[in-house]
């Protein structure tokens, strides 16, 4: 079978979000991520992404007109902290506005049938974004803007957060949206400190947010056991449309923000399950701090969506976390 097209997009070379000289999130993440999607040789099976930036009224959609206003005219003024892990540089916004309207520009590009999956390596990253507040590296949360540009064609869209940390913003954003599954691995206790086992979802969507915070030294079989047994019967009742999914990769074990334990070969056995979840699929770069561990996660992540096995790392498994999806299962037996 010929491998499937997906269609990546960047804006590197027009990266002008500038965080300082030993900032973590910094613009070689960029750099490594694109030698990651050329590292399995996969030819015409990667199609370029022609991005624009994110308008106005997409924007509103998951954020604060007055957090907007605020946040260009920071930048535009020179920038500076937003908070102590938050930066903004003159050039920051431009940025911020091309890597949310990348993950747009794939959803329109997957409407239109030009592909069944895509990959936006884009930064700043976005998940801790909230509607009104920048934390956590990130400006816009470029994976909400993108599931309410779908949920507002009438799609249901199903958000998987691999990345280590909870993705905050993203969970707030979404909380009482019945059109939203959100659905997040991470550690814990980590930053930002969110993501209890019992945040499950409001009023409107009881039981659409899946949180399964994971101890340090988990590895890549239970993150698999927590998308089979605990996401896998969700997505059969919420029949999603789309998948899209928060794809940090700081939960390797080389990541040195961070102490889970997984490896290259498990971000394929992940992307693998969720292309199962709905006939098309958008991964957006979130974290991912060491720069040879996220360039082979990547090649890893874009090899599986392509329909190829690349594995430069074997999968792991033996460490803890099994309690926590056993938790988590007992705790959405009894909300059913
Ligand atoms: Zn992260």
């Amino acid at each position: 079978m010929a491998p499937a097209l997906v269609l990546v997009g960047s804006p590197v070379g027009h990266d002008r979000h500038d965080t300082g000289a030993w900032h973590p999130e910094r613009p070689a993440r960029l750099d490594a991520a694109m030698r990651g999607v050329d590292e399995p040789g996969l030819g015409e099976a990667i199609g370029v992404l022609e991005g624009r930036p994110a308008g106005p009224a997409e924007l509103a959609r998951v954020h604060d007109e007055r957090y907007l206003e605020a946040l260009a005219q920071f930048a535009a003024a020179g920038g500076g902290r937003l908070d102590p892990d938050t930066v903004a540089s003159p050039g920051s916004w431009d940025t911020a506005l091309l890597s949310a309207g990348m993950g747009l520009a794939a959803v329109e590009a997957l409407s239109a049938g030009e592909a069944g999956a895509a990959f936006v390596v884009g930064r700043p990253p976005g998940h801790h974004a909230t509607r009104d507040r920048a934390m956590g590296f990130c400006l816009l949360n470029n994976v909400a803007v993108a599931a309410a540009s779908l949920t507002a064609a009438g799609e249901r869209v199903l958000i998987v957060d691999w990345d280590v940390h909870h993705g905050n913003g993203t969970q707030d954003i979404f909380w009482n949206d019945p059109a939203v599954l959100y659905a997040s691995t991470h550690q814990w206790p980590a930053y930002p400190g969110t993501g209890r086992a019992d945040e499950t979802g409001g009023p409107g969507a009881p039981g659409l947010t899946i949180n399964v915070p994971l101890p340090p030294g988990a590895t890549g079989d239970v993150a698999l056991a927590a998308l089979d047994e605990i996401v896998a019967p969700a997505v059969d009742q919420f029949s999603p449309t789309w998948v899209l999914v928060s794809a940090g990769f700081d939960a390797h074990r080389e990541d040195p923000l961070a102490d889970l334990a997984w490896s290259a070969g498990d971000y394929a056995d992940l992307t693998a399950r969720v292309m199962g979840y709905a006939p098309r699929v958008i991964a957006f770069l979130e974290g991912g701090y060491d720069l040879s561990a996220l360039e082979h996660s990547v090649a890893a992540t874009v090899a599986t969506l392509a329909g190829e096995t690349w594995r430069p790392e074997q999968a792991t498994s033996g460490g803890p976390g099994r309690q926590v999806v056993d938790r988590v299962l007992r705790l959405r037996a009894e909300l059913a």
